[in-house]
């Protein structure tokens, strides 16, 4: 019996990178998973290499940036699997980079849109149906960023320092009622997301890690189910770093 055997779980961005990950871990480990992303195919890719696999995952196609498609996704985990216990909110975007003061500022309200505003919305429905279906835990993505900041990603640093102070607000209102919910702040990760990077880039990303190296999509997804578990149970409210030293400096 897998550790999330008999809990439904809702992964956002889980068509690519670190959701994608996630997704397949948590039905891995027996988690029923509603896959959400913007694309269909590479949703239903991962759900497809999770049903082929053995085990239960459907599909939600939508933009977390709006509130009602948010509202749809979570009702649709509850609706195809008949309750909501976990749930990772995950979807993100790079945003505009440089001085704040040349940052485009429809740039900037779409990235607060997706990074910030998307994850309030999840948990604003997340926690009632996690709630009615008689607990569980959240995770809501942040970043290194979300702890420190950085001079040429304002809008991303707003976004995801936001995500911390929402999670610890949530965490401690609902820890006593059955719903733990925790935030993740990874390094620079191999995604999709950050593009191909000149060697150059990559290099001077790769030595503000003391690790030497950037992570990997598969070990941010290791810690994203340990928060999500029962062996977590006493985590509450935390900024959980996985960043190779990042923040360590
Ligand atoms: P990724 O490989 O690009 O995967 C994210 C997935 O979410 C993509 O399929 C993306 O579609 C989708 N998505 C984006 N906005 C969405 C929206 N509004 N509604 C529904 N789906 C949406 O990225 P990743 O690297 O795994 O990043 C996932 C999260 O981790 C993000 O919140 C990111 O900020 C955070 N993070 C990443 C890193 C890193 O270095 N990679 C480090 C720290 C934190 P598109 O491809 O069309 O955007």
């Amino acid at each position: 019996m897998g550790r999330f055997t008999g809990r439904s779980a809702l992964v956002t961005g889980g068509g690519s990178g670190i959701g994608e990950a996630t997704a397949l871990l948590l039905a891995e480990h027996g988690a029923s998973v509603l896959v959400v992303d913007f694309h269909e195919d590479a949703a239903q890719r991962v759900a497809d290499r999770i049903t082929h696999g053995g085990g239960t995952a459907s599909v939600f196609v939508g933009d977390m940036a709006d509130e009602q498609a948010v509202e749809a996704s979570v009702q649709a985990a509850v609706d195809r699997f008949g309750a909501l216990h976990l749930a990772f909110n995950n979807a993100g975007i790079g945003g505009p980079l440089g001085p704040l003061a040349d940052v485009d500022l429809d740039g900037y309200r779409r990235l607060i849109d997706v990074n910030l505003n998307a994850v309030f919305y999840g948990l604003h429905a997340e926690i009632p149906r996690i709630l009615a279906s008689g607990g569980g835990a959240i995770v809501n993505m942040s970043s290194i960023f979300g702890l420190v900041g950085d001079p040429g990603a304002a809008p991303y640093v707003t976004a995801k320092h936001g995500v911390s102070g929402m999670t610890k607000a949530a965490a401690i209102a609902y820890a006593a009622k059955g719903v733990r919910i925790n935030s993740i702040h990874p390094g620079y990760i191999d995604t999709p997301l950050l593009g191909v990077l000149p060697e150059e880039t990559r290099t001077a990303l790769v030595n503000q890690h003391p690790v030497g190296r950037l992570g990997t999509a598969a070990e941010v997804a290791e810690v994203v189910a340990f928060l999500l578990s029962d062996a977590a149970s006493f985590v509450v409210g935390a900024q959980w770093t996985v960043d190779g030293g990042y923040t360590a400096r």
